[in-house]
């Protein structure tokens, strides 16, 4: 059980303590919320970002509200007579928003592995399994190819001609200097997400191993075995 500073049952404070990526998330969205929508005005963009950081938070708390269709829905209601896509801002801006969150959460030397969620998107493809190094954004020796930091991203970047969706050699295009694997999504209407690789355990000595097994089995309890390293 957790007990923190202000937790009570008084009014409808949800009784949840956010973990570090969760709050991060929501940190993120309130910094970067709604970058990716374009040729809105100022206004309008603060207050896309409020509901936006409204749902990233319910989301983190595990309300109904927390989906990517209730903020588009959300969305449309205030912001009809833009015709947006609001179910694609929707979706972007949450994974924007928890990507950001998940490489924030990090320690700086960490690293995180991309997984493709895009059904073959090839930006995405391209990046599927990679690994990456997690640094601060002001670090002196970040490497745009092999480093994410916080606030990276393709948002603004326009592929190169001859590397549209359409054109061949797209799946080339992560690799051009302006598409450098971002720390939210890959592009507009991605779905793909970070895992975290935990640090592999310290090294258990197999005679320590045997030695406890041994008197586990004495006492006819259920022998250890070492834990598996996730790779
Ligand atoms: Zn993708």
């Amino acid at each position: 059980m957790d007990v923190w500073v202000g937790k009570s049952n008084i009014g409808r404070a949800p009784e949840k303590a956010l973990t570090r990526a969760e709050m991060k998330t929501i940190e993120m969205a309130e910094v970067f919320g709604m970058r990716s929508v374009e040729d809105v005005s100022g206004a309008d963009r603060a207050q896309m970002k409020a509901l936006l950081v409204e749902h990233v938070k319910a989301d983190a708390f595990g309300m109904k509200q927390g989906t990517h269709r209730a903020l588009a829905s959300a969305l449309f209601a205030e912001f009809a007579v833009l015709n947006l896509d609001f179910e694609e801002i929707a979706a972007t801006e949450m994974g924007e928003a928890r990507n950001q969150g998940m490489i924030a959460a990090q320690e700086p030397g960490a690293h995180v592995r991309w997984r493709d969620a895009c059904d073959g998107c090839p930006s995405c493809t391209a990046l599927n399994g990679k690994t990456f190094r997690v640094v601060a954004p002001d670090s002196p020796d970040r490497n745009a190819r092999t480093d994410v930091w916080v606030g990276k991203s393709n948002i603004g970047c326009v592929p190169g001609p001859g590397y549209g969706p359409d054109d061949e050699g797209y799946d080339q295009a992560w690799a051009q200097p302006h598409w450098f694997p971002a720390a939210g999504l890959q592009h507009v209407g991605c779905r793909g997400n970070w895992s975290a690789i935990p640090k592999a355990d310290p090294r258990v000595s197999p005679e320590f191993v045997e030695w406890m097994d041994e008197i586990l089995r004495k006492h006819h309890l259920k022998p250890t075995s070492p834990r598996k390293i996730e790779e």
